[in-house]
């Protein structure tokens, strides 16, 4: 087969990545027909067979193997950076990020010819800082724009911009582009922070134990207006990103185009697992999904579930996309329906 564009998905089978696996491949793509590596650290799971993507199982921590099995890959076009590693401080996300992008870098630039773009995944924690200054340094104001100065504190997002502007200066032809979401609704099991996966296992667990689907989180993110990224809207944003020449160079934000509350998606999910709808007590003080998860065992992570769950507010303006040339969209209440769904048609969640 010809391709015209031959994509390498770094995370392939993270909450993004699992979305340009499917995305990308098809036969309407933007800038196809694109053959896809998809690179992940795990033995790739049978949720992600279906997929027609070239499966590489690779550590890209470890420089060699990413030597190994990358720098053979001397066709491909786009690179996607929709991975990361957690690490307990920030320095050490540093650390350990710049690592595995070099790494990928290193093997990928000097012998692949025809590489044209790199989409590097970030998101709303470039404007709020990191999660271990949260409610310590003044983020940035709402809604966010994406051309503000970056935030006095280190932040892995701004020290992986470094490395992508540096790349792209040194190769003739090679353009960016930055894509910042807000919290992701998507399908993927293997990912660290999915959670509307968590919400699942949250209401499961609620009804298997006969007790109230309360709200794990504070009254003001009960109440205030969210905004989410869809998975499936994101990979489109970088498709559009990697062929679209008004797109390159770049940072645009990434989300759904639409508000919500959690208060009124509660009710939708409520009924969506035939649950009775429960409103935030206003004088209960509120117990954290980890909280309530301590003594359940390993089900699930919560961790991110409680940072979602306490934000207050964090929305942003689709404009500068709009004003390029982007108008995708997502309806939130279909996309979280629609993540439900597919998680229980793979059987992930009852
Ligand atoms: P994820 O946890 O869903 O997926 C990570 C992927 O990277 C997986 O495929 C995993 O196998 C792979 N991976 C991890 N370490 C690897 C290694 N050493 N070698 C090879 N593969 C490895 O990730 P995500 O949530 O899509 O995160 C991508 C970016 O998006 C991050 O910068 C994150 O902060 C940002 N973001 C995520 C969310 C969210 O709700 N998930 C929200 C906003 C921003």
């Amino acid at each position: 087969k010809n391709f015209q564009s031959v994509a390498l998905v770094a995370g392939v089978t993270g909450i993004i990545g699992n979305s340009l696996a499917e995305i990308l491949p098809l036969s309407d793509t933007p800038g196809g027909p694109w053959k896809v590596y998809g690179v992940a650290r795990r033995p790739r799971p049978s949720w992600s067979l279906d997929h027609p993507v070239q499966y590489i199982q690779c550590d890209v921590l470890n420089a060699d193997d990413a030597r190994a099995k990358l720098s053979p890959l001397t066709d491909i076009t786009h690179i996607f950076w929709v991975t990361w590693a957690n690490r307990p401080s920030e320095a050490e996300c540093i650390q350990v990020n710049d690592a595995m992008f070099l790494n990928v870098l290193n093997a990928v630039v000097p012998n692949a010819p025809n590489l044209t773009h790199i989409c590097l995944q970030t998101g709303h924690k470039h404007y709020i800082g990191p999660f271990e200054s949260l409610g310590k340094i003044k983020p940035h104001e709402t809604p966010f724009v994406e051309d503000v100065p970056r935030l006095p504190v280190p932040n892995f997002y701004y020290s992986l911009e470094d490395i992508l502007f540096e790349t792209c200066k040194k190769k003739q032809g090679l353009t960016w582009s930055v894509h910042r979401a807000a919290v992701i609704f998507g399908f993927s099991p293997y990912s660290m922070m999915n959670v509307i996966g968590t919400i699942c296992v949250y209401a499961a667990m609620c009804k298997h134990e006969k007790v109230p689907f309360k709200f794990p989180g504070t009254k003001a993110a009960w109440n205030c207006y969210s905004v989410a990224s869809d998975a499936d809207l994101i990979a489109e944003h970088q498709i559009w990103a990697a062929v679209d020449p008004y797109a390159k160079n770049e940072a645009f934000n990434c989300t759904n185009g639409d508000l919500f509350k959690w208060r009124q998606l509660w009710k939708v999910l409520a009924e969506e697992f035939e649950l009775e709808y429960v409103e935030v007590d206003e004088n209960e003080e509120f117990v954290s999904m980890s909280e309530w998860m301590k003594d359940k065992g390993p089900v699930t992570t919560c961790w991110f579930a409680d940072v979602i769950f306490s934000g207050e507010c964090m929305l942003d303006s689709m404009n500068k996309s709009k004003e390029h040339g982007f108008l995708g969209f997502r309806n939130t209440t279909k996309s979280v329906i629609s993540v439900i769904d597919k998680m229980r048609a793979h059987k992930i969640v009852p």
